[in-house]
């Protein structure tokens, strides 16, 4: 169900639960929320290719459908992979929620690991607590420097 008043206050980081390295795009995933869960289009605001390309999922006004019970004005980003990402994907990760963050005014605190959410999901695959350190670096890996896909 679609919400018409979606004010991007928080973000939720995701991973999309494939083989990490394994090549996906928006079209896959969105095929699985349609086909497989019956839902209007995929749950996820974004996702983030392998390449590090972000491709643009549900609409930003609309609310999505990525954290059970807590998806109003929640953003959803997800990422290809299971807990190990390129460093392609996770640059883009930064430059995506850093600009989201600009220009919706959302403080640092709003944004989460799925995980956060519910002890029964491991989604994304690292804590907040690294999130949050590798988004307020300006470049540089180390805080997830044991969820990087070598290069
Ligand atoms: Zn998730």
């Amino acid at each position: 169900m679609s919400l018409v008043n979606f004010k991007p206050e928080r973000i939720t980081v995701h991973c999309a639960g494939t083989a990490n390295g394994k090549k996906l795009t928006i079209h896959n995933v969105r095929k699985w929320h349609i086909d497989e869960r019956g839902w209007d289009d995929v749950g996820y605001h974004y996702f983030i290719r392998l390449n590090g390309m972000i491709e643009t999922g549900r609409d930003l006004g609309t609310q999505g459908a990525h954290v059970r019970g807590d998806n109003k004005n929640n953003v959803g980003i997800c990422l290809a992979g299971t807990d190990c990402y390129t460093k392609e994907q996770l640059h883009s990760l930064r430059a995506l929620i850093n600009q989201l963050r600009e220009t919706y005014r959302i403080p640092i605190w709003n944004v989460f690991a799925h995980n956060e959410f519910t002890k029964k999901k491991t989604c994304p695959g690292f804590s907040a607590k690294l999130l949050v350190c590798f988004l307020l670096m300006s470049r540089g890996y180390e805080p997830m420097r044991d969820h990087l896909i070598p290069s």
